[in-house]
């Protein structure tokens, strides 16, 4: 099993953020702790092999809370003692010396910190709460502290106004020599700040032909400085995959804690009330928190593994498509997927269309049936 514990709590709404998140200037940080622990007390006992407290902005939680989280779920035998990665994702202001200290002591061995870009313009622009400068003091602290598994997530594919020099951004990332990179394209979400300055015309979609262009360059780079894309987002140094995350691509079991998490047994997939109020109101008054659940039928979990295990580095069984799943000839032609070790695998060039060859695919499905 894997545990998620959801962090609600951000300081301000990022520009593209479409996250269920509740912002506070002052984190109620000992009323979350007590529905947190009140819903993980309704777990079946169970050893974690990983943690992952995400968000929202789990570090704004102050460090001795994340210890308490721990202490009290191994008191409760729903046990991370045993858990070989447990991370938590931090904004790179609120890494302090002192912070990953606790952290460590607590038991956090792993950091992903979202750093995003090293130019403050197009921080500010995101609306970030950090200066590029704090990010490599971050680094440092955790490393200080004795955490050397880190990870940095960086945006890429911004406007082009912004200028945003995407090769120096991942040499300064690769300068501080992280264990793992995180690249996500920037996309337009409704309802956030940046759709409503598309909509006005105060900035402009991102492009498709710079977000192929610097997701291929990011793919060369990082090659060749000795990282592999084991996942279409996701680069590590040999022996630091996120294990976490991988569970998820290769369809185990996990649960979540927290407002709007998510849990999956294997078959059924079920999920919080997404507002804090909601979550924090049902907690009091006694009540499930669980919003809804779906149990997926068979073709479902079959389409969701295709999709799961195409994203990945590993590639899909060639014995999974067949015979009712041939693969389309042009995606091989093109250079898009290939066949090795008995599994079809997406070369980066494929990764850029992945949904297309989803589709492809589970179209042949629907209409063989
Ligand atoms: S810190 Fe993360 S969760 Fe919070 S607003 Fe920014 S992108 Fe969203």
């Amino acid at each position: 099993m894997h545990l998620y514990v959801h962090v609600p709590f951000c300081v301000r709404r990022c520009s593209y953020c479409d996250f269920s998140i509740a912002v506070r200037k002052r984190v109620p940080v000992q009323e979350y702790v007590d529905v947190l622990l009140k819903e993980a007390a309704t777990l079946p006992a169970s050893d974690f092999q990983t943690v992952y407290f995400g968000g929202g902005t789990p570090s704004l939680l102050p460090p001795d809370a994340i210890s308490t989280v721990l202490h009290e779920l191994t008191s409760q035998h729903r046990t991370p003692h045993a858990a070989r990665e447990v991370t938590i994702e931090a904004n790179p202001e609120d890494v302090t010396v002192d912070s990953a200290r606790i952290w460590q002591a607590a038991g956090i061995n792993r950091v992903s910190l979202g750093a995003q870009s090293f130019d403050d313009t197009v921080l500010a622009w995101m609306h970030r709460s950090h200066a590029a400068a704090r990010i490599g003091a971050a680094v440092h602290a955790l490393r200080g502290a004795g955490i050397d598994n880190i990870s940095l997530d960086l945006i890429f594919a911004l406007p082009d106004e912004l200028q945003r020099d995407w090769e120096r951004d991942l040499d300064m990332a690769l300068a501080l020599r992280p264990t793992h990179l995180s690249l996500y394209g920037l996309t337009v979400e409704p309802r956030t700040p940046l759709d409503r300055w598309i909509s006005r015309g105060a900035t402009h979609p991102p492009d498709e032909e710079r977000y192929a262009e610097e997701y291929l360059f990011a793919h060369r780079r990082l090659t060749a400085d000795g990282f592999e894309f084991y996942e279409v987002s996701n680069a590590a140094r040999d022996g630091f995959r996120s294990q976490h995350n991988s569970a998820y691509w290769s369809g185990k079991p996990y649960v979540g804690l927290g407002p709007a998490a998510h849990s999956f047994d294997g078959t059924t997939r079920r999920w919080n009330l997404r507002a804090w109020e909601a979550y924090r109101g049902a907690i009091a008054e006694g009540r499930s928190v669980v919003e809804s659940e779906e149990m997926l039928t068979k073709e479902q979990r079959e389409i969701e593994g295709l999709y799961l295990a195409l994203r990945t580095a590993a590639g899909l069984p060639l014995a999974a498509l067949s015979p009712r799943r041939p693969w389309p000839p042009q995606f091989a032609a093109q250079g898009w997927v290939e066949v090795r070790d008995g599994r079809l695998k997406c070369t980066p060039e494929g990764w850029l269309r992945l949904d297309s060859l989803v589709n492809e695919l589970t179209m042949h499905t629907e209409t063989r049936q």
